[in-house]
C-alpha cells in the first residue's frame, strides 16, 4: 500500500515557479484500481511519476510498503522502482532493436533472478497477454496494442505491488483500446494494483476509484456512472 501525506511538487525553470501538485494526503490500498482523470496540464503525469519513483516529490513524505521514500539515495530508491512498480506508456515504449522476450527480460536482468526463473516468467507473462506464440517477433512486426500487450507483460513479468500507467490506450484505436482495458481489469481481478491516468470518462467509470486532479490540486471524485460501451 501507499500512503502520501502532505505531498507537494514545484518546478523552478529558469526562476520561474510551477505549483504543479498543492500539498496532498493519499492512501490507496494493494489490490485497488483506481482512476486519475483531470484536464490536460493539472498534475496527472507528476502524480504517477512521483508515485513510481520516477520523479522527486518537493515536500511532504511518501511511504510506499511500509517503507518511507523520503530519505532514500536515489539508488535504493531506483531498486525499489524496479521491484515494486510496472509502467506502461501512451507510447509503449518498447525497445526496437530487441525481439519481445528480449523487451520482457530487461528489466529483470537488473533483479536477482536466475536465468531459468527469468525464463519462466517471460513465457508465464507472454501467455497472459496472448502473445506467446510471437516471442521472436520484433516490435514493428506487431499492431499498436499489441506492443501495448508486450509493454504489459513486461511490466507484470517482475511482479510489481503497482501497475502505473499513462493513457495505456491514448495512442490506440477504440476496439483495441477495449481489448486493452479488459486485459487491465483481468490483471486487476489477479490481485495486481492499478493506477491509471485517462481522458476517457468510460475508462474512469471502470476503475473502483476515481482521483481527480485540476490545477494542481488532487482530490477523490465521486465514482463515475457511464453506460458500458456497447
Ligand atoms: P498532466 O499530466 O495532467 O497533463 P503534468 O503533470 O504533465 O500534467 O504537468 C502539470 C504542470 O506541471 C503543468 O503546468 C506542466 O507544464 C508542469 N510541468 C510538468 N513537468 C514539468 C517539468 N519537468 N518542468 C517544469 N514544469 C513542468
Ligand atoms: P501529458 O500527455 O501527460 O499531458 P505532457 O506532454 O504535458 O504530458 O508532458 C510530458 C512530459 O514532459 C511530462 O511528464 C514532463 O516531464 C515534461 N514536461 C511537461 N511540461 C513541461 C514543462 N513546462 N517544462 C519541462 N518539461 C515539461
Amino acid at each position: 500500500m501507499l500512503k502520501m501525506t502532505n505531498l507537494g511538487k514545484t518546478y523552478i525553470t529558469d526562476s520561474v515557479k510551477t505549483e504543479a501538485l498543492r500539498p496532498f494526503d493519499l492512501s490507496i490500498s494493494q489490490g485497488e484500481f483506481v482512476a486519475v482523470t483531470g484536464p490536460s496540464g493539472s498534475g496527472k503525469t507528476t502524480f504517477l511519476n512521483i508515485t513510481g519513483l520516477l520523479e522527486n516529490y518537493s515536500s511532504g513524505q511518501y511511504v510506499l510498503d511500509g517503507q518511507d521514500i523520503t530519505s532514500l539515495s536515489d539508488k535504493a530508491r531506483s531498486k525499489i522502482r524496479n521491484e515494486k512498480i510496472g509502467f506502461i506508456f501512451q507510447s509503449f515504449n518498447l525497445i526496437p532493436e530487441l525481439n519481445l522476450y528480449d523487451n520482457i527480460d530487461m528489466p529483470l536482468r537488473y533483479r536477482s533472478f536466475s536465468s531459468k526463473e527469468r525464463d519462466s516468467r517471460i513465457m508465464q507473462v507472454l501467455e497472459q497477454v496472448g502473445l506467446a506464440g510471437r516471442k521472436n517477433h520484433y516490435p514493428h512486426q506487431l499492431s499498436g496494442g499489441q506492443q501495448q500487450r508486450v509493454a504489459i507483460a513486461r511490466a507484470l513479468a517482475g511482479t510489481p505491488s503497482f501497475l502505473l500507467a499513462d493513457e495505456p490506450t491514448g495512442n490506440l484505436d477504440s476496439q483495441m483500446a477495449a481489448g486493452i482495458m479488459s486485459l487491465l481489469k483481468d490483471i486487476h481481478q489477479q490481485g495486481t494494483s492499478i493506477i491509471m491516468v485517462t481522458h476517457d470518462p468510460n475508462q474512469a467509470a471502470q476503475a473502483q476509484r476515481v482521483i481527480e486532479v485540476r490545477d494542481g490540486v488532487l482530490r477523490d471524485a465521486r465514482p463515475i456512472k457511464v453506460a458500458a460501451e456497447a
